[in-house]
């Protein structure tokens, strides 16, 4: 049984003033989720305020990136220690608007997730094809070298603690999301190459999140998949009352799966 997880990226949204609100309303509405697991991932610049506001409850903080080396001369970075300083026990890495804009590459996206695999956090991997990928049948072809390079040289009982989440390019922000079988169906071949890198048996304990365009409304069928096992979600969790309903939704599948 995998607990659903369901995180929130904030992206570069929300002054300190804003993500206190935020955190604080998140704070109140869910105060003791059942069957899910909630983190949010606020910018760098309010990540110790909201720190403050959830610390001693159950969400939990996590950023949206980071640098892989411990300390040194690298202007605008941000490093793992620093992080974990302010509370952040999970990081994103990967996601395609980082890879995109950022030019971040599968080599620096391994040294990223090895570095917080060797630190104690929770690598949260992000693959996915853009829409001229997909129109050439190259879905599974792209989103498996993303999966092998940013697991490479990481051992099986790392990949156990790494959480991986599938997220289409085209319905990152678009509004049109994947369709419950295209999500199960990208998420159900990852699995398939975790049981070649890492084991039949931690394939299936390795939670793979599905990403893009998820809102309160489609939320259920998607996280009814079997596949699916919780959300990444950007837009809709700027919105405590939209986040705390897709929460609710991912707890209730969770829930009930336990009984
Ligand atoms: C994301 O940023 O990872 C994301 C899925 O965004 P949105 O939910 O807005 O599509």
């Amino acid at each position: 049984m995998r607990t659903p997880l369901v995180i929130g990226n904030w992206k570069m949204h929300g002054t300190l003033v804003e993500a206190r609100a935020l955190a604080a309303g998140l704070r109140d509405g869910l105060k003791r989720p059942r069957g899910v697991q909630v983190v949010v991932c606020p910018p760098f610049t309010s990540l110790a305020a909201v720190s403050e506001i959830l610390t001693g409850g159950p969400i939990q903080l996590g950023a949206q990136t980071c640098h892989h080396e411990a300390a040194g001369a690298h202007t605008g970075e941000i490093s793992i220690p620093m992080l974990a300083e302010v509370g952040c026990r999970w990081t994103l890495v990967g996601h395609s608007e980082r890879r995109k804009e950022m030019g971040e590459s599968d080599q620096l996206i391994n040294l990223k997730l090895r570095a917080l695999l060797a630190q104690g956090l929770t690598p949260v991997l992000c693959v996915g094809e853009t829409a001229e990928e997909r129109r050439q049948g190259l879905t599974f072809t792209t989103v498996e070298g993303q999966l092998r390079a940013g697991l490479a040289g990481v051992g099986t009982d790392e990949i156990a603690k790494t959480v991986l989440a599938y997220e289409p390019v085209w319905a990152i922000g678009t509004g049109v999301n994947a369709s419950p079988t295209q999500a199960a169906e990208v998420q159900g071949y990852l699995r398939g190459l975790l049981s070649e890198l890492a084991s039949k048996e931690t394939a299936q304990t390795v939670r793979i999140l599905y990403g893009g365009s998820v809102k309160a409304e489609n939320a259920e069928v998607l996280l009814a998949e079997p596949e699916v096992d919780g959300a990444l979600v950007g837009g809709a969790s700027l919105n405590a009352q939209s986040f705390i309903g897709i929460v609710r939704k991912a707890a209730r599948i969770g829930t009930a799966a336990k009984e």
